[in-house]
């Protein structure tokens, strides 16, 4: 028995050839599970009988159990899930004027812990299935508001780069016209920077969006603050990001999280600009949201201010952005770590 939503519509449709059935079923079966949220095949009326009965069978349609949903001022909201095997996981959705995001998470915890945040510090336990991530985009898209979930970030609990072939073949789905038809210019993949990973990533004809965590312009600050860095240094990162950027022809977005006393300075800034010249990019600086555990502050807003600014002056294009769901932990992994902290 697996679970339906782990087959994208070319390998259902396969699976009811093999069974002697017309493969447009396979449309049908995911207008009901994708479109109209269905978990149990008994519902999927226009369904020949015998075929519903071999589905159920074969397959289950998974949902997640939701053990807490908060909403901050505002309007971002947060939902802790609980597994079957009883890990829990966090997915937010994030709205603004112009768009609704779902923030989804890829692993239960994390191996690369980064100082800033939560999710690193309560370990790694496992990949999220292809299925489990599809689940959250499907909550999030039943829970938004009753408006359209538009964009799709893969920047919630783990590295999603690190969970590599679901993360790819989730993304294909959401993408598909026949489940989420979230485009993929609207889909964002953020990762800690795992080199290899962006290099098969550029090679997978995806016109996703790719993000990476930057968060300092130089290997000491970058290894204090991302452990990853030993592995995959700021040069290195820097040349693998330029290669993407010339294979797949798009513009890469890089994060920097700002934190008082640590990567906020001037220097920063202008070590920062000199590593981003002449890269197609973006920079979103972010401050950090306050995470009680790590004793991370967010700098003055003067010297933030004077950041953007050093970056504007040396022509790179940034985006300050501000912190959402300060009110509820919604930095990523907070709500959980409390929660398996309780
Ligand atoms: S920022 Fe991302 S890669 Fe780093 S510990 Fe958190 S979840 Fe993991």
């Amino acid at each position: 028995m697996k679970d339906i939503k782990d087959l994208d519509l070319k390998e259902l449709e396969e699976i009811l050839t093999g069974w002697g059935e017309r493969p447009f079923h396979a449309r049908q079966i995911f207008a009901w599970v994708y479109k109209k949220g269905v978990t149990d095949f008994d519902v999927m009326s226009d369904l020949p009988s015998d075929l519903r009965l071999r589905l159920k069978g074969n397959f289950y349609i998974l949902s997640l159990n939701l053990i807490k949903r908060i909403k901050s001022y505002d309007g971002t909201e947060k939902f802790l899930f609980e597994l079957k095997d009883n890990n829990s996981i966090e997915a937010v959705i994030i709205p603004t004027e112009k768009r609704i995001t779902g923030c989804i998470s890829t692993q239960v915890g994390c191996k690369f812990a980064c100082r800033f945040c939560a999710s690193g510090m309560l370990g790694f336990k496992r990949n999220l299935t292809n299925p489990e991530m599809l689940e959250e985009v499907l909550y999030l898209k039943n829970n938004s508001l009753g408006k359209k979930l538009t964009h799709i970030v893969f920047m919630g609990i783990g590295e999603p780069l690190d969970n590599y072939d679901n993360v790819v073949k989730a993304i294909r789905i959401i993408n598909s016209p026949h489940t989420f038809n979230i485009g993929a210019r609207r889909i964002t993949i953020s990762t800690s920077g795992i080199i290899p990973a962006i290099k098969k990533l550029s090679g997978e004809g995806l016109q996703i969006e790719l993000s990476v965590s930057l968060h300092a312009a130089d290997d000491n600050i970058r290894s204090r603050l991302m452990p990853v860095n030993k592995i995959y240094p700021l040069k290195d990162l820097i040349t693998a990001c330029r290669e993407y950027i010339s294979k797949t022809n798009r513009q890469l977005t890089f994060e920097y999280v700002l934190i008082k006393d640590i990567n906020s300075g001037l220097q920063n800034a202008l070590k920062l600009s000199k590593i981003l010249m002449s890269l197609n990019c973006k920079v979103n600086l972010i401050p950090c949201n306050i995470i009680k555990e790590l004793k991370a502050q967010p700098p003055e807003k003067s010297e933030i201010l004077l950041f953007r600014d050093y970056l504007l002056k040396s022509g790179i294009n940034v985006t300050l952005r501000r912190p959402r769901g300060e009110d509820i932990e919604a930095a990523c992994g907070q709500l959980r770590l409390h929660y398996e902290k309780e």
